[in-house]
């Protein structure tokens, strides 16, 4: 289904008759870990961060999942209408029979510093998790803003937005606690319960449709 609204209802909604659109959609299925391979090229080529390009962790449980490339898919839009302004990175979705979820979704690799906000920073004083969600709130606002594509956003069970964060110091392998070591138990043990659960933004109506902000931390996994 979500092949059709983008190859077809999508495009049509916007006037658009294209001949060929490029789609860029894989599925899902377990463990999984989605990827900011541009932000973390930086990485790579320091060294120094313990950063393995795992931006996000993500369970499908039983589920199949359909990833779909959607900064890619836009980018061809860019000449027309539904090409311009902010879009995410990926679109999550699981719209076989029951339309359980869709999510849409932005990774960043970055040092907290410049994911929260600060007023002396001269570039992006809000921070960047603000100017992601803005980013989300477009790429779903391109759906909600026409009823074809709000009818089939509206038929899903859950809609999420998700803000995947990595530090990328934030090792990937697992910390151990050490007998006696009073001050790193319980940093391993704030590690361990600010890394259980997503954290819940807030929720936003865009266009009278509901979605649930998400942020993803590392290593959290966010259970689909
Ligand atoms: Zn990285």
């Amino acid at each position: 289904m979500i092949r059709e609204i983008l190859l077809q209802t999508l495009p049509q909604a916007y006037g658009l008759n294209r001949g060929h659109i490029q789609l860029s959609a894989n599925e899902l299925a377990g463990s999984v870990a989605l990827s900011d391979t541009a932000r973390c090229a930086n990485c790579t080529t320091k060294q120094k961060p313990p950063c393995d390009k795992q931006t996000m962790r993500m369970n499908t449980s039983a589920a199949t999942v359909i990833l779909v490339d959607h900064e890619s898919y836009i980018k061809q839009f860019s000449d027309a209408q539904l090409g311009k302004g902010k879009n995410c990175d990926y679109m999550l979705v699981d719209d076989s029979g029951s339309n359980y979820k869709v999510a849409f979704c932005d990774l960043t690799c970055s040092l907290a510093k410049s994911v929260e906000p600060d007023e002396r920073r001269n570039s992006l004083p809000e921070g960047k998790r603000a100017k992601v969600m803005a980013q989300l709130a477009a790429s779903v606002r391109r759906f909600t803003s026409k009823d074809a594509t709000k009818a089939y956003i509206e038929g899903f069970q859950h809609r999420h937005c998700i803000f995947g964060w990595r530090d990328p110091f934030v090792s990937n392998s697992p910390v151990t606690p050490r007998r006696g070591d009073v001050d790193a138990n319980m940093m391993i043990m704030g590690v361990a319960t600010s890394g259980s659960e997503p954290l819940l933004l807030h929720h936003q109506e865009i266009d009278g449709v509901e979605f649930v902000f998400y942020q993803v931390k590392y290593p959290q996994v966010y259970n689909w």
